[in-house]
């Protein structure tokens, strides 16, 4: 490389860096201004999760959305970070939580019981107080059966015996642990003897390129075989076409989610597929 090359290459890169640090400061200030007055961008939509044998809903996540006044739609993939960094993500989660105890109450009165499972930042769940905040949302309107959360691993294997005790004080109130994003971090089969997961969700990654890439199938099935001893169900993310339902069903995986099996929707459209898929 020449000179001239390696300068412009590093004016590109401090120019990029600069812009993902002023991109940063605004969606902070932005998200501050919007939890304090604007709480009405955020919404949450709800991505119906297959049971792959009755092919029936079997529950729903919870996924949120900002429709920012200012820049626009923000996907979570810009905010949650950001939220995670500055401890916005607690008054977040708030909302979410809200949020979907009134939809599941809502839904209730239309005569749907409908389960939501809800994404909790390992910041949240780390927080010496999560289960009694959440219990205590739950408790008045007895909604503790119709929630359960979806953790990441690596919270669980820094924090083992906080996690463990964290979890069973959960699972003993009703609330199912989901294990989110399974494979991409440690994924240690034999950790999660330790703890009472319900379900396992296998990342999408190992999934994207199936029935093709050989090494992915065999993957995908030991962990749906080990998760049989360990008596886990599994949950396949991102089934984007009839093939990679096809195997996984193949395969033995109880439950599948992603954009062929159905896309987050909003919670009129969630009515309009239901009542005849539930269950
Ligand atoms: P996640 O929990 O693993 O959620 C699955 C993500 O995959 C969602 O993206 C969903 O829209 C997307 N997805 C579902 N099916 C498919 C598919 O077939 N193909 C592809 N390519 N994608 C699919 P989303 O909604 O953008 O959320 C991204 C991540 O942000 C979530 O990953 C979760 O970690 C986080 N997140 C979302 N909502 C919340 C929330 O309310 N609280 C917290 N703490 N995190 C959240
Ligand atoms: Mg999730
Ligand atoms: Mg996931
Ligand atoms: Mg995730």
């Amino acid at each position: 490389k020449s000179r001239k090359e390696n300068k412009s290459s590093f004016i590109f890169f401090s120019e990029e860096f600069e812009r993902k640090i002023k991109e940063k400061i605004e969606i902070e200030r932005e998200l501050r201004e919007v939890l304090k007055n604007k709480k009405e961008e955020f919404t949450v939509l709800y991505q119906p999760i297959y049971n792959l044998k009755t092919m029936k809903i079997s529950k729903l996540e919870a996924l949120v959305r900002w429709s920012s006044s200012k820049f626009g739609e923000i996907p979570p993939s810009r905010f949650i970070n950001i939220s995670e960094e500055t401890g916005l993500i607690k008054e977040i989660s708030n909302i979410v939580l809200d949020r979907v105890c009134n939809q599941i109450l809502l839904w209730k009165r239309k005569g749907l019981d409908i389960k939501v499972s809800i994404n909790i930042s390992p910041i949240e769940f780390m927080d010496r107080d999560f289960v009694d905040r959440l219990l205590s949302k739950l408790r008045p309107s007895c909604l503790e059966k119709n929630i359960s959360i979806e953790i990441t691993e690596n919270v669980l294997i820094e924090n083992v015996l906080e996690s463990r005790e964290k979890i069973k004080k959960l699972k003993e109130q009703g609330i199912d642990i989901l294990l989110d994003d399974f494979g991409k971090g440690y994924s240690s089969l034999t950790y999660l003897k330790k703890f009472p997961i319900s379900m396992l969700k296998i990342d999408r990654e190992f999934i994207k390129d199936l029935p093709k890439d050989k090494e992915d199938v065999e993957i995908v099935k030991t962990i749906v075989k080990l998760s049989e001893i360990l008596q886990i169900e599994t949950v396949a993310e991102g089934i984007e076409s009839r093939e990679q339902l096809e195997i996984l069903k193949n395969i033995g995986c109880t439950y599948g989610q992603g954009f062929f099996l159905g896309k987050p929707l909003y919670p009129s459209e969630i009515e309009r597929i239901f009542p005849s898929n539930i269950h």
